[in-house]
């Protein structure tokens, strides 16, 4: 199988596999697991946080990141397409009375400061209390520009606003900008993790932050049922992953750019191409018949008229001059 649909598809590599065998662990909840408490060390260090938490999901961590910036009646300002607004099943307003305040993104993926500053609600008994501003970088491949996080960042210093970024692709970010982790996530309070997409790992993500903030995190955590035992072996995977699959990001970047030439080159509509996601539209005649056409050559793409292909660790140059042929005899029949 090929499967583009998205980067989470990815699976744990052998030599990943051997290193969550042979993990040392004990009870994460009595903060006991020497392989977590690494894993944890080496985020803060990584992101330049004073701490880090392990989270069996990036929903969970991001929600949890939400509970512990915002109270009952706090409001957080947030991308209309943001994962942490849609395609979280509402958790922060659901679980923590907390107010979304969505806001349309710019073509780049950022907010735009003005609209923040807009959407902002003064200090008045008829709002809620406008608390955190959620980024997140990458969104939909696109990379936020260095600038525009610092400025954001001295914004939310102005208007009394926590800031946090939903980094669930932040390494992305990190390879396609050629800067470290701490040159990003300076401009945050705190910062979430997946180690479970582009990196390879079966389950994980981290939510870094100051010391306080981490344990405020670690209650919501545990009352959210992500307090794990002995989850030494999931965070070796992520271990392996931070020290072996970050810089190879860059293939998947590559092999994106090249598949969105190639298609091009066949004459499908290409829209748009960063990092590791290419956006191309398909006409509605075709999206049925291709959906089809792909899966009987075993290959899996969520074909709409507005199609996301995403590659990742799994699918090699070779995989994608496959698709390339099959989407060409598509076109031809
Ligand atoms: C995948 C993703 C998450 C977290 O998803 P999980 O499947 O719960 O790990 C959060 N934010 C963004 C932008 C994502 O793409």
């Amino acid at each position: 199988m090929i499967d583009l649909r998205s980067d989470t598809v990815t699976r744990p590599s052998a030599a990943m596999l051997q290193a969550m065998m042979t993990a040392e662990t004990g009870d994460d909840v009595y903060r006991d697991d020497p392989t977590v408490n690494a894993l944890e060390a080496e985020a803060a260090h990584l992101s330049g946080k004073a701490a880090a938490l392990f989270f069996p999901t990036g929903t969970q961590a991001n929600l949890v990141a939400l509970l512990s910036h915002c109270e009952r009646g706090d409001e957080y300002i947030v991308g209309q397409q943001a994962h942490n607004y849609k395609y979280e099943a509402g958790g922060a307003a659901v679980l923590g009375s907390i107010q979304p305040q969505p806001i349309l993104a710019a073509a780049d993926g950022t907010l735009p400061l003005a609209s923040i500053a807009a959407a902002i609600k003064p200090d008045d008994i008829h709002f809620a209390r406008t608390r955190l501003l959620s980024l997140e970088n990458t969104h939909h491949g696109k990379v936020l520009p260095l600038a525009y996080l610092a400025e954001a960042f001295a914004f939310t210093r102005q208007h009394q606003l926590a800031l946090h970024i939903d980094g669930a692709r932040i390494f992305n970010a990190v390879v396609a900008q050629k800067v470290t982790l701490e040159a990003i996530a300076r401009y945050c309070d705190s910062l979430t993790i997946c180690l479970s997409k582009g990196l390879g790992t079966p389950v994980g993500s981290l939510l870094c932050g100051d010391e306080a903030y981490i344990e405020r995190a670690r209650r919501w955590r545990k009352m959210t049922g992500g307090g794990m035992r002995q989850a030494g072996i999931l965070a070796a995977a992520g271990l392996y992953a931070l020290q072996h699959n970050v810089t190879r990001l860059q293939e998947d970047h590559d092999n994106a750019a090249w598949l969105g030439q190639q298609l091009h080159e066949i004459g499908v509509e290409v829209v748009d191409q960063q990092t590791n996601m290419l956006f191309v539209r398909v006409p509605a005649e075709q999206v049925e018949p291709l959906k089809a056409w792909m899966k009987a050559r075993d290959v899996l793409i969520s074909v709409g008229p507005a199609t996301r292909l995403v590659t990742h660790i799994d699918v090699d140059r070779a995989a994608l001059e496959q698709v390339v042929t099959h989407w060409k005899a598509f076109l031809q029949q």
